[in-house]
């Protein structure tokens, strides 16, 4: 987490703020930080905004679409569901 959610938790709010019901938080960019974009060390570095609160669902697509471990469990989970 960048400097500006590690200082406060209500920055982090005031980025993202409540949680939504059955949402979790996920990055955009799944190699990237869980960074604001804007605090200073954001800046230093050039960190965008990389956070969003995502469905259990979204953030296994989002993972397939970047890795092969990504894909792989996004396959058990669909055959998971689809056995349900
Ligand atoms: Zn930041």
């Amino acid at each position: 987490m960048c400097w500006g959610w590690r200082e406060s938790f209500q920055n982090f709010l005031n980025d993202l703020h409540e949680r939504p019901a059955g949402m979790n938080i996920d990055r955009i960019d799944p190699y990237s930080h869980y960074s604001c974009g804007h605090c200073k060390e954001c800046d230093a570095y050039g960190w965008p905004a990389n956070c969003k609160w995502a469905t259990r669902q979204e953030q296994i697509a989002n993972r397939s679409k970047h890795s092969l471990k990504g894909m792989l469990l996004e396959r058990i989970a669909s055959d998971f569901l689809a056995a349900k």
